[in-house]
């Protein structure tokens, strides 16, 4: 466990630089959007008294600049508030026959807990039965990223993401199964690191239908896939 923790941390590391230039980016508002620059302005001096409130010196050198980082951070991370469903789908759902269970497993995620701002983060395993229409594969990732990027129990974003394709999609069934871990779990509370939670939200044919859902499990492999 301590490797795939390891593992863990590697993954977000590398999120961490893979946001940082999108945050510049969502961070520096244009002239036209002043009301951003303001929020942005405020979100920074919050983070600046919660600094000073925790007896450090806002003004030494590795913290000068972090309440501005903080804020562009924290914009990227609840940036899927700002997402809609129809502009990440765009014009990406196809007319197709087939009526076989779809898989994208392994679909890394990070979200933040609402209840203590700390990250979890773990895979989404997201299936369904078309009925009809097909979506193009890189948008369930998408879908996955507008509900993860907000604040967010595991338990609701598991449902949403059922409920969007459900939605969008108008397929046989939805099945969403998330494993993550929590680091406000593993870091304070209970202090466990070696557990992970495992959310599942099963809708159409995969909530009536035993068979199919057993297929479904079975295709899965099992949901030590980290
Ligand atoms: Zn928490």
């Amino acid at each position: 466990m301590t490797q795939s923790l390891e593992r863990s941390g590697v993954h977000y590391l590398d999120a961490m630089c893979y946001m940082a230039p999108m945050a510049k980016r969502i961070g520096k508002p244009t002239a036209s959007t002043s009301e951003d620059e303001k929020t942005f302005q405020a979100l920074a001096r919050h983070a600046r008294s919660s600094l000073a409130l925790l007896g450090e010196d806002t003004k030494r050198e590795g913290l000068i600049d972090t309440p501005k980082r903080y804020a562009k951070a924290m914009r990227f991370l609840t940036s899927g508030y700002n997402r809609k469903i129809k502009d990440v789908v765009g014009t990406a759902l196809f007319t197709e026959a087939s009526s076989e269970i779809v898989i994208v497993r392994d679909i890394e995620l990070f979200s933040l807990c609402e209840h203590h701002l700390l990250p979890f983060y773990g895979k989404a395993h997201v299936a369904y039965i078309p009925n009809g229409k097909i979506i193009g594969l890189s948008k369930i990732p998408r879908i996955v990223d507008v509900f993860a990027r907000r604040l967010q129990v595991q338990e609701r974003l598991t449902s949403q993401i059922s409920e969007t394709l459900m939605d969008v999609l108008k397929p046989l069934g939805v099945a969403v199964i998330i494993e993550a871990d929590h680091m406000c779990m593993m870091m304070r509370g209970v202090q466990k690191q070696n557990s992970s939670t495992v959310t599942s939200s099963m809708l159409g044919v995969f909530r009536t239908d035993p068979t199919t859902r057993k297929e479904l499990l079975h295709l899965l492999g099992g949901l030590n896939s980290r």
